[in-house]
């Protein structure tokens, strides 16, 4: 799967013509992680052309706020969507327009929204308290805040790995409330230009996705009548999912294009003015990371061969499955400069941390290997280092470079 997206030659990892050992030169110490911007082009490219042009195609900076990689998608999607007052920097950054540019998070404090309300981004208000926040945060600053609600709705996403909305949620405004809150921002003068439904993330079912939107669609029509002008902006979330571990299926992008198409068309009919936001993360730039460490100790202990690498849990706590995941399984991986040898061998594939919780594979089939191999962990690109304690045990911070 994730590893079909990658070039091998000489049972080497080449990425765009540089092999894996040359690439390690350059970087110029291991571990670290690259991220190759042809496969993210290629990715973007391939939704928007099956997406209609009903959409605006947004990135959540928080899959994968590398700098670089910030500017590299500030001239391929439509719009960032940040999470912090750090993230809203990186985004500005960029270049990205400000008009462009969502906040969302239920906890942000006032020093965030008054950076938000002067930067002139466009703020997800998640409960009534932070209404009113942010209604004297624009008088004190003479500007009007520019303020979208979110909303929890009352269903969830089924299937998915994270389900961000439905029942009881730290995240956004139950949908049920949104009549009693739009008198107060009425009351307080703020205008109301836009709504964020973002129901559940990871999902690798089309069916399922199309489900939720079709929800939220019905859900704003329902609405429609206590939003006082037109809104402006619809986001309606993403949460397409990539393929984590065998039997993982890549979800279906044209079943999935076809039901949010006639999602847009629906939205469209209703809401004339309004532009259409999909706001997603790791489907971007999840596939186009792979994370590269090096083996320093091979030992067999009571039967088991354990390979030792330079690196673990502490730069990508995800594949040692210990980021929200009930059944640790094991990410994708390959040794690097040897990649398809006749000789296999099981092994599990450890840290260099003092903890049994540092292991990034359990039992893994991969060509017999050596000290100083390179071990490469695909579907590496989202909620790698920054989602990773990477001060844990004090190693030296590592690289990530954009090839
Ligand atoms: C995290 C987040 C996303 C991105 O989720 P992915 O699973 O990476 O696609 C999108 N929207 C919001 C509001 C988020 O918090």
């Amino acid at each position: 799967m994730a590893i079909k997206h990658f070039e091998f030659n000489n049972q080497k990892l080449y990425i765009q013509g540089t092999p894996i050992d040359r690439l390690a030169q350059r970087v110029g110490s291991t571990p670290f992680y690259f991220y190759d911007r042809h496969l993210i082009g290629k990715r973007i490219a391939e939704i928007k052309d099956k997406l209609s042009k009903n959409f605006c195609l947004h990135y959540a900076v928080k899959a994968n706020p590398m700098p670089a990689l910030i500017c590299f998608l500030s001239r391929l999607v439509d719009g960032f969507d940040v999470a912090s007052a750090g993230e809203l920097q990186l985004a500005l950054d960029s270049g990205m327009a400000a008009e462009n540019i969502s906040f969302a998070g239920p906890g942000k404090t006032d020093a965030e929204l008054r950076q938000a309300v002067a930067a002139g981004i466009l703020v997800n208000v998640e409960s009534l308290n932070e209404m009113y926040r942010i209604s004297q945060i624009g008088l004190d600053a003479n500007v009007q805040p520019r303020v979208a609600l979110r909303l929890n709705p009352d269903f969830e996403m089924k299937q998915s790995g994270m389900k961000m909305g439905g029942g009881a949620k730290p995240f956004g405004i139950d949908s049920e409330l949104l009549p009693s809150v739009v008198e107060v921002a009425l009351k307080l003068g703020i205008n109301i230009e836009g709504v964020h439904i973002f129901s559940g993330s990871q999902s690798l079912q089309a069916s399922s996705i199309i489900h939720a939107q079709q929800q939220s669609v019905a859900l704003l029509c329902k609405m429609k009548r206590y939003f006082t002008s037109d809104l402006k902006t619809i986001n309606l979330g993403g949460g397409f999912g990539i393929p984590y571990f065998e039997n993982d299926m890549e979800i279906d992008l044209d079943e999935l294009s076809a039901g949010l198409n006639e999602c847009g068309e629906k939205i469209k009919n209703e809401f004339q003015n309004s532009k259409i936001v999909l706001e997603l993360g790791r489907f971007l730039v999840g596939e186009a990371g792979v994370y590269i460490a090096k083996v320093i100790d091979k030992k067999k202990s009571r039967g088991k061969t354990f390979l030792v690498l330079d690196g673990g849990m502490n730069h990508h706590l995800a594949a040692s499955g210990n980021l929200g995941q009930v059944i640790k399984r094991n990410f994708p991986v390959v040794i690097a400069n040897k990649a398809f040898l006749k000789e296999k061998e099981i092994v599990s594939i450890v840290g260099p941390l003092c903890t049994p919780l540092d292991t990034l594979g359990s039992d893994v089939e991969v060509s017999v290997c050596e000290i100083g191999d390179y071990v490469a962990i695909f579907q590496s690109g989202a909620y790698g280092l920054t989602a990773s304690p990477q001060d844990f045990l004090g190693h030296p911070i590592i690289k990530e470079v954009l090839i």
